[in-house]
């Protein structure tokens, strides 16, 4: 075979390369990113390379030598264009080259936020190392940060700067809760209770106006006239996908490239994966475009096998995991459209329970806070549609492996 190129080099770009040659792809494999590290953990940039407990290298999803062995090619480079009838990219150097097969895991880059004074010094988005480095460089002579969105980019930043220490850390969210958009209201509080014991100071329901400051940053401004004292600013408020290559090279796009069950967009030569791609999920019954390394993963182990004109199809469950503080969050499914939660554990008091999101009868989802079991048995019922009895699930007594067998009425 002749040439793959894979654009982009992060989780799903990384996992690509690898299945490629693990699914017989004899040919040349050229990863092209514009980032110029090999890719690396992006998880961990909010977490333990934010309190700077692990440095790049240590980040690293493979070490250099397993690209070599296996003989997948990076270049540092930013591709500029597709053509699809000649088979080509461009790049924006004015290089061309012509590929077999295409890979899209081109991702998605920070929402940006359209107020006065987000071009000030000192203001950061969070989704590159190379962001990373700019806010610890900026932590070193810093005093007051404000972290503008409480999702869980939001949330993790706030807890990392205050394990790290020295300095106050204030989290303004427009919604009436945190993590409002992915959580129910007994998780939000549960998440609001643990930050305010650590310190943070959490202001929900509340509307930025403008960031101010003259050259660098001295504050955030409130709609309500209040500013905010701040030498440090993050905003974490989403994300958006990289769609405009595929855009404008013709192919399908809707809230990310469209792909199909085999990951295969509208054009049989080009694939697409992870935080870029839109896809049907079947077991949720819609189109959605997730971002997580789980689905990265799972999207490009079966693009690779599209490639090699191998058929397989991404099944996986979504699953999702965010680590704050001491607390380790896994979450199992999609709790979108639940209409009750059952929970195990109390939230109100101490750190470890399992909110349950059912959707009448069924359990669609579940949030695991530091519950490992729990988890583990949500992603079995969930997948397997078992049916569970609720006042059981609900009793903290109760063995999780007896209400698999129970009799179901
Ligand atoms: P990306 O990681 O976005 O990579 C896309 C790459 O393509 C980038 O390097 C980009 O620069 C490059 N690129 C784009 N366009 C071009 C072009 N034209 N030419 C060349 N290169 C291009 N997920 C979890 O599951 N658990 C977590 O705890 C978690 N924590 C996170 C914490 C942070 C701070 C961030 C930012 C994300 C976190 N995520 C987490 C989400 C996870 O990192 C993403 O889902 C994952 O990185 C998606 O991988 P991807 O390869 O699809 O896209």
């Amino acid at each position: 075979s002749g040439r793959a190129i894979v654009i982009g080099a992060s989780h799903a770009g990384a996992q690509l390369s690898a299945s490629l040659r693990q699914e017989g792809w004899a040919g040349e494999i050229l990863v092209i990113g514009d980032e110029g590290a090999l890719p690396y953990h992006r998880p961990p940039l909010s977490k333990t390379y934010l309190s700077g407990k692990s440095s790049l290298d240590d980040l690293l999803i493979r070490p250099p030598g397993f690209y070599e062995k296996q003989n997948i090619t990076f270049r540092h480079a930013r591709v500029a264009a597709i053509d699809r009838q000649a088979r080509t990219v461009t790049l924006s150097d004015g290089d061309e080259i012509g590929y077999e097969k295409l890979a899209l895991c081109v991702g998605a880059r920070p929402r940006l936020l359209a107020i006065e004074g987000v071009e000030l010094a000192g203001v950061h988005y969070l989704r590159d190392a190379a962001d990373i480095e700019r806010i610890r460089g900026g932590l070193s002579d810093a005093n007051r940060v404000v972290i503008i969105g409480a999702g869980y980019i939001g949330l993790e930043t706030a807890a990392s700067l205050r394990t790290l220490g020295g300095v106050e850390v204030t989290v303004l969210e427009t919604a009436e809760r945190v993590l409002q958009r992915v959580t129910a209201p007994e998780v939000s509080t549960f998440y609001a209770r643990v930050h305010r014991e650590e310190g943070v100071e959490l202001r929900t329901g509340v509307t930025v106006e403008a960031i101010e400051g003259d050259e660098r940053v001295r504050g955030v401004r409130l709609a309500d006239g209040e500013l905010i004292e701040a030498d440090l600013v993050i905003v974490g408020v989403g994300v958006v996908p990289n769609t405009e290559l595929a855009e404008a090279a013709g192919l399908s796009v809707d809230n990310g490239i469209v792909i199909d069950g085999a990951s295969l967009t509208s054009d049989p030569d080009i694939v697409a994966a992870g935080d870029c791609a839109s896809y049907f999920i079947p077991r949720y019954d819609r189109h959605l475009r997730l971002e997580s390394v789980p689905n990265a993963g799972e999207h490009a182990k079966v693009a690779a096998a599209t490639m090699c004109g191998k058929p397989k199809t991404i099944s996986a469950l979504p699953w999702f995991w965010s680590d704050q503080y001491e607390l380790k969050l896994q979450i199992a499914g999609l709790n979108d459209g639940y209409d009750n939660v059952v929970l195990r554990g109390d939230p109100d008091s101490g750190r470890s329970f399992a909110c349950f999101y059912f959707k009448q009868d069924e359990m669609i989802a579940a949030d695991c806070v530091n519950r490992p079991k729990e988890f583990m048995f949500s992603r079995r019922v969930i997948n397997e549609r078992l049916p569970i009895d609720r006042n059981q699930l609900a009793d903290p007594e109760s063995s999780l492996s007896e209400l698999l067998k129970a009799p179901q009425s």
